[in-house]
């Protein structure tokens, strides 16, 4: 890949700063990103696939802009609460009051709450997972999509402050640091990305075949 060469263009179909810091570190050099054009109103996110979500944002973009755009939809799955997050994990505290002002606080707390009242304690009986799809719609009605995913268990109280979401309660499992305990929200933006989920996919998708067959400048 020369260094000159001209990038790919595509819409950053999120609108969420948190994500959007973490995608933009992920794609620089991969793609020339877009950001999302604050007319076009947020999509209803009701598929009951994390890649439905991910297609449903992606193909709004694309429809108000004709560029490609590049969605992407995380959920976290907890093994000992199987059904109560997943596709849903943004809007899994929204029966709390809270959580309408602070939604990633009220989705902690409901969380310690659940594994508490479920007597969980150890790693194993906390162990966890995160998935992020990322979808690339293209105006010919072409898709890339890519998966990445990051286990890990759910810490027993919040540390760190870094990151966003469940980053304070979530530990990855040891692999790239070894014997390492800290949160995801104890680590730098580096660290996160090299042993998350979002990192996965991301790498995934700027290592697919797609971009290596790039010949020509297609802004
Ligand atoms: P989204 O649908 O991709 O926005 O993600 C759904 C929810 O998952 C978010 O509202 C966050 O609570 C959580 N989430 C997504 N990505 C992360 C992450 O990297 N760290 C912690 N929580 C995350």
């Amino acid at each position: 890949m020369s260094a000159d060469r001209v990038l790919p263009t595509f819409v950053c179909a999120s609108a969420n700063p948190d994500k959007v810091y973490e995608i933009e570190q992920l794609l620089d050099g991969v793609v020339h990103l877009l950001p999302r054009p604050a007319e076009i109103p947020d999509v209803v996110e009701d598929a009951d696939t994390l890649v439905g979500n991910a297609r449903l944002k992606a193909m709004a973009i694309l429809q108000a802009t004709g560029l490609p755009a590049v969605a992407d939809d995380t959920g976290m799955f907890v093994d000992a609460l199987p059904g109560e997050l997943g596709v849903r994990t943004a809007r899994y505290a929204d029966d709390r009051p809270e959580h309408a002002e602070t939604p990633y606080a009220a989705n902690r707390a409901k969380l310690l709450d659940a594994l508490r009242e479920k007597d969980c304690a150890s790693e194993v009986e906390r162990a966890a997972y995160f998935v992020t799809v990322v979808i690339v719609c293209f105006p010919d009605g072409s898709e890339l999509i890519v998966e990445g995913r990051c286990d890990g268990h759910i810490a027993l109280a919040e540390r760190g402050s870094r990151g966003f979401g469940f980053d304070p309660l979530f530990v990855p499992s040891p692999g790239a640091f070894d014997g390492d305990q800290r949160t995801f929200a104890e680590m730098s933006d580096a660290e996160k990305n090299e042993l998350s989920h979002r990192g996965r996919a991301f790498r995934a998708l700027a290592s697919h075949p797609f971009f290596a067959t790039l010949e020509f400048p297609c802004r």
